[in-house]
């Protein structure tokens, strides 16, 4: 634990208060609440201010830490990075950016190039720019349209937020730039089309966007492998094969938003190829270097970069950069947390512990009636929460968010869909680090297991 005592922490406390806008939360009850600061963190677990320990199921809240707090391997990477060499635009090159980039494709058959940046949101903006230089330089305009997909989330920025399909998010920031079109979800529990099929149905449903759009106008398609915050949504057998094959039909390129899959969340070192799909485009940022620096990456191909490749046309290069991409931080992070995956086996580990927190939410189907839905792959898992089994009716927001709580009070940090689709912020999540053990796996699955019965009795 840290060595200060608990109470060391009033005068952050009250500076926070005074000081600090947080992320995603109505401030109203700090006001006569303390706000939670975290103030240490050791492998699966951290400490709050008031010196209380919990066993983080959410990987610093967003899924972010992949590896675990604590480690200093990482952090002497970044020391003796910094101290050598911090920064330089990355117009130049640097020598941990080089070896991460050459590290990182080496996970990527099919894809080459990697351009640096700080953000998620980032990451695909830079794709959207890229897409629309394309439609320019090489499409005489057409081309330009970015489809995206309801209940899927992109990012905070204006752009990123136009191609994210969560209404609640976006609703208080318009108006949008044109030119991104939503298609529907593929959420098989609830079924928007009575066919067995149902995979294919819902990847069908894109094919009927594009011929309603014009296929002339469209030149990217924006997923994320695994729906993430949007409720944890794994797409059905039969839908990913028929994504690429209406990508391929109609010329579209195919751009999978690694932001939260990528490097090993859900088993394989990026989600798409839990999916055996080829993409063009692949954004990663949170797990890239675990939150121990600030990186996201845009990666692409050969003959995506080569578009990009005039020296007669002074308009050809992509005219974009990102000051801080050029930070070695980043990459120097992001190289030690790929060996420590690598070295640790963490792969195998997120399958092999991903099946058993399956199993043990399974079971809590069986015993709490409001289990409507267990959904997952890997370490990332959703348990859709609902009133009745029959109708499916949602769970009643502020009830769900009371498991959140109890699960909390007994130690335990989850989450829930981020309070983005209307009447569906009803899906528990859990994304612990790619380190946890069968115990850890139990005593998340325990303290959900206490929460509901805490909530909605047995
Ligand atoms: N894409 C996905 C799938 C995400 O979940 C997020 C963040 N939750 C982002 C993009 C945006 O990343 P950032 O917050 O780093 O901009």
């Amino acid at each position: 634990m840290n060595h200060l005592k608990p109470n060391d922490f009033g005068p952050v406390i009250e500076a926070d208060r005074a000081h600090v806008w947080h992320h995603m939360m109505q401030h109203k009850p700090l006001e006569s609440a303390d706000p939670r600061i975290i103030v240490e963190g050791r492998g699966l677990h951290v400490w709050d201010a008031a010196g209380r320990r919990y066993l983080d199921a959410l990987s610093g809240g967003v899924w972010t830490v992949n590896v675990g707090y604590g480690r200093t391997s990482i952090a002497d990477a970044v020391r003796d990075q910094l101290v050598t060499m911090n920064y330089f635009a990355q117009s130049a090159g640097s020598i941990p950016a080089a070896l991460f980039a050459e590290a990182l494709v080496e996970k990527m058959p099919g894809l080459s190039r990697v351009y640096f940046n700080n953000s998620g949101s980032e990451a695909n903006e830079k794709v959207f720019k890229m897409v629309r230089q394309i439609a320019q330089r090489h499409h005489g305009g057409r081309k330009w349209k970015i489809l995206y997909r309801e209940r899927d989330y992109h990012g905070t920025t204006i752009g990123a937020l136009a191609s994210s399909g969560q209404a609640e998010r976006a609703a208080m920031y318009g108006p949008y730039p044109d030119g991104f079109v939503m298609v529907p979800h593929c959420l098989e529990y609830r079924r928007q089309w009575e066919v067995e099929n149902y995979g294919e149905r819902a990847a069908d449903a894109i094919e009927e966007v594009i011929l309603r759009e014009g296929p002339d106008t469209i030149g990217l398609l924006c997923l994320e492998p695994l729906t993430a915050g949007g409720g944890v949504i794994v797409p059905p057998e039969g839908y990913w094969q028929r994504v690429q094959e209406i990508c391929r039909k109609y010329d579209i390129l195919l751009h999978i938003d690694e932001v939260v899959c990528g490097l090993g969340r859900i088993g394989t070192w990026f989600g798409y190829q839990s999916f055996g799909i080829q993409p063009d485009f692949v954004t990663m940022a949170k797990g890239v270097a675990s939150g121990y620096a600030a990186i996201s990456c845009t990666v692409t191909t050969d003959a995506v970069f080569d578009l990009f490749k005039d020296d007669t046309d002074p308009m050809a290069h992509f005219r974009d950069i990102s000051t801080f991409g050029g930070c070695t931080a980043g990459p120097a992070a992001a190289l030690e947390n790929m060996r420590i995956i690598e070295d640790e086996k963490l792969l195998d580990n997120c399958l092999t512990m991903g099946e058993r927190l399956m199993e043990r939410l399974e079971g809590l189907k069986s015993k709490h009636e409001v289990v409507g839905d267990v959904r997952g792959r890997g370490l990332f898992a959703g348990i859709e929460l609902v009133a009745d089994r029959t109708t499916k009716e949602p769970a009643n927001e502020k009830l769900v968010q009371k498991v959140v709580s109890e699960a909390n009070a007994r130690g335990v940090i989850i989450g829930m869909t981020n309070r983005s689709i209307p009447g569906l912020n009803n899906t528990l999540c859990l994304a612990p680090a790619l380190i946890a053990k069968s115990d850890d796996i139990d005593t998340i699955a325990d303290a959900i297991d206490e929460a509901l019965a805490a909530t909605f009795g047995k």
